[in-house]
């Protein structure tokens, strides 16, 4: 079954909840154009991955075209601990923070005391005077008045109310815990049996935290780097170089930085991530009122629409479809913010492609000689899409940073790589059987052109490929082609 409206190069990925663990909603999901599945491991069971994963597979044959599945790890989120009830914060007033192990004992040998329990073991080395501590995405904000015995006194700056688990953010203060927690680790291998073709890190701090999660998950998924501390942004090229893509993680990264500082990392880490040919996602509070209303805001439509202008492959749905009351509805606003900005892009505005960027990362490689000069050829005979032929999906990767008008049909044996590609700006992915040779898979990407109607017999065509042939990450070779007729 093949979509018979234009096409679409920016990708949409939806995190599922309990709104959308659900075959019906799936298939919606899908029909309105959802690219990919976001498991959050913050706030999913084991059990309730596997099921995604399942639904997510099913839904995907159903629909007869891949779904790139997401494995979202949490890393080093600090949260407040159990509270035994709701704590009322007053403005100027003092609280302790405590280790959660000796939060009880500390009550106890203190009474009035107004404890403050958390899962951060190393408060006493990484909290110093001064330093501001905010719960609950900001809401909530303190100074450290003193730290003393592993305990920080916390002056209030504002009233309201706190719950247990909220997160906690502490902005410029390096904190001693590992990128991959204990938890993290075993649900990384959780996610890769269950067939992750994506897994990001939460709260990655420098380069070393990917390549640790590069030495536990191999090559078998693509690893993206979620930024959302200050300290990544000192870090950031090591780390977009180490990894296959980013998330710009807005929600964290909005508490972590004064929120002013948003767009302005949003459109630096898009940027960098586009000239490394790497993936690059636009994530959280995209459409937030559509948690609980059909319709988005204007911002919201503004926010979709000039993150595609910031360069983005993709952009993320959060709480919209995990827990929200118009998933499907979400996914279709994205479908229709993305469609009118490519429409405008197509007509060849510069306001809607200010990025036409060198991509000086790859610019020297064998690879990203191939795929500039596939690029060229395409514009100057006209050709109506690309072919690449591909293994590993790199090739694909870098074609797709090219940011061609024209889609590019990648083909591939490997289904883990047609998963990964669907979240590739501007690719078709193609599963062909395994074994063929070039002209087969080039037959099968002709056969797709003409019933997709992206072609005429007779129009020339680029194709790229690796030779030899299964050897992955082997780009350089380059031929043009002419569309044959539909049963030759
Ligand atoms: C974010 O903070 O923007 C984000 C995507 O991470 P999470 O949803 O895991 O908090």
């Amino acid at each position: 079954m093949s979509d018979q409206r234009p096409f679409r190069r920016a990708r949409i990925l939806c995190t599922i909840g309990p709104t959308s663990r659900d075959p019906d909603i799936l298939d919606r999901m899908i029909a309105a154009g959802m690219d990919g599945v976001r498991i959050n491991f913050s706030h999913s069971s084991h059990q309730e991955a596997a099921d995604t994963v399942r639904l997510t597979r099913a839904a995907a044959v159903r629909a007869g075209r891949p779904l790139a599945v997401l494995a979202d790890l949490q890393g080093p989120k600090l949260r407040v601990g159990d509270l035994p009830e709701a704590l009322h914060i007053e403005k100027g007033s003092e609280y302790l923070l405590v280790a959660e192990s000796d939060a009880a004992t500390v009550a106890e040998a203190e009474p009035g005391t107004r404890v403050i329990p958390t899962s951060w073991k190393t408060i006493g080395e990484d909290l110093h005077k001064g330093d501001p501590v905010l719960l609950d995405d900001g809401g909530l904000a303190f100074e450290v008045v003193e730290v003393v015995d592993g305990q920080a006194r916390l002056l209030a700056a504002n009233d309201g109310l706190l719950t247990s688990h909220k997160g906690m953010n502490l902005p410029g203060t390096v904190i001693a815990a590992p990128s991959l927690t204990p938890k993290d680790k075993i649900d990384l291998e959780r996610a890769l049996e269950m067939g992750a073709d994506f897994i990001a890190l939460s709260f990655v701090r420098q380069a070393r935290d990917m390549q640790e999660l590069r030495e536990l998950a191999g090559e078998r998924a693509l690893l993206i780097a979620k930024i959302e501390k200050g300290q990544a942004l000192d870090h950031l090229g090591e780390i977009i170089r180490i990894a296959d893509g980013v998330m710009v993680a807005r929600g964290d990264l909005g508490v972590e930085l004064a929120f002013e500082e948003v767009p302005i990392v949003q459109k630096r880490v898009l940027r960098l991530t586009r000239e490394m040919a790497k993936l690059g996602i636009t994530a959280t509070q995209m459409l937030e009122s559509m948690i609980s209303s059909p319709r988005p805001t204007r911002a919201e439509v503004s926010d979709v629409a000039n993150a595609l202008v910031d360069g983005t492959d993709v952009v993320m749905l959060s709480a919209e479809t995990a827990i929200g009351a118009y998933p499907v509805e979400s996914v279709s606003t994205m479908d229709r913010v993305i469609r009118r900005v490519e429409r405008e892009r197509q007509l060849g505005d510069p306001v809607m492609d200010p990025h036409r960027t060198v991509l000086s990362q790859v610019h020297h490689t064998v690879a990203g000689a191939i795929a500039g000069a596939a690029a060229e050829a395409t514009t100057r005979l006209g050709a109506p899409f690309v072919v690449t032929l591909t293994r590993s999906g790199y090739t694909a990767w870098v074609m797709s940073a090219q940011r061609l008008r024209v889609p590019i049909l990648a083909v591939t044996d490997e289904e883990h790589t047609c998963n990964q590609m669907a979240l590739a700006w501007g690719v078709i992915p193609l599963l062909v059987p395994g074994g063929l040779g070039y002209d087969e898979m080039v037959a099968a990407a002709q056969r797709y052109a003409l019933e997709a109607g992206l072609g005429h017999p007779g129009d020339p065509f680029v194709v790229t490929a690796g030779v030899p042939f299964h050897v992955p990450g082997t780009t350089n070779y380059m031929r043009i082609e002419t569309l044959a007729e539909a049963d030759a």
